[in-house]
C-alpha cells in the first residue's frame, strides 16, 4: 500500500497550496456550491482512484459502488451526490477526490511561455469577478496542474493514462481488489469486488 500513501501524501500537498493561494486571493468555492462536478467531464487515471477504491474495498462496499456505475448512463460521476431539493450537490468521497478535483478552479496551467495562467471556474468569474481578478495578479503563486501531474507520473508512469472517473474507479478497485485477495488470500469485507 506504499502506492497508496504516496497519492495520498501528493494530495496533501495540493490541498495545501491550494489553501495557501485561497488564503492568498480570497478566491473560495460558494458555500455548499458542487456544479462544477455534473457539469464537467471528469477524466483521471485508475491510479489516482487507487485510495479510494482501497477504501471502498476495506468498507466492503466495493461491489455496490461497481453495480452503481454500472448504472450510470450519463457519465456522471458515481460520487456526485445530488440535494434531493434544490437539485445541487457534493461530492460523496471528497477525502479521497482525484488531484483534478482538488485542483480545479484554483490551479494554473503554462502558456507557451511557460509562465502559469490562472484556470478557474465559469461560476466564480460569472458571479465572483473581483476575487478572480485578484487571484490572477497572483496567478504565478498558484498551484501548477502539470507540476502535480509529473509528480504522479514519477511516482507511477501509469498516472498519465486518463480515463472517464467512473471507468478509472472501476478499473482501480478490480485491480486492487484483486491484489488485496491474493496478498490476504481471503474475501475483504462482505461484498468484496474479485
Ligand atoms: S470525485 Fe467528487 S469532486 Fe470529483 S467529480 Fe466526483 S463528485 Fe466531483
Amino acid at each position: 500500500m506504499q502506492l497508496i500513501t504516496r497519492i495520498v501524501e501528493v494530495y496533501s500537498q495540493i490541498d495545501q497550496q491550494v489553501t495557501t493561494f485561497q488564503l492568498r486571493t480570497g478566491l473560495r468555492c460558494p458555500a455548499g456550491c458542487g456544479r462544477c462536478c455534473p457539469e464537467a467531464e471528469v477524466y483521471t487515471s485508475p491510479m489516482e482512484m487507487l485510495p479510494a477504491a482501497h477504501e471502498l474495498l476495506l468498507r466492503g462496499d466495493s461491489q455496490s459502488w461497481l453495480e452503481r456505475v454500472r448504472k450510470i448512463k450519463d457519465g456522471l460521476c458515481v460520487f456526485y451526490q445530488r440535494h434531493p431539493i434544490d437539485q445541487d450537490g457534493h461530492c460523496g468521497l471528497y477525502a479521497l477526490r482525484p488531484s483534478v478535483c482538488r485542483l480545479f478552479g484554483f490551479a494554473s496551467v503554462r502558456n507557451r511561455l511557460g509562465q502559469r495562467v490562472l484556470s478557474t471556474c465559469k461560476l466564480l468569474k460569472k458571479n465572483h469577478p473581483s476575487d478572480v481578478a485578484k487571484a490572477i495578479e497572483h496567478q504565478q503563486e498558484a498551484p501548477c496542474f502539470s507540476q502535480f501531474t509529473a509528480q504522479l507520473i514519477g511516482i507511477d508512469p501509469s498516472a498519465s493514462r486518463l480515463e472517464p472517473i467512473n471507468i478509472a474507479l472501476r478499473e482501480a478497485i478490480q485491480t486492487l481488489g484483486l491484489q488485496m485477495q491474493l496478498a490476504h488470500g481471503e474475501k475483504l469485507g462482505s461484498n468484496s469486488a474479485a
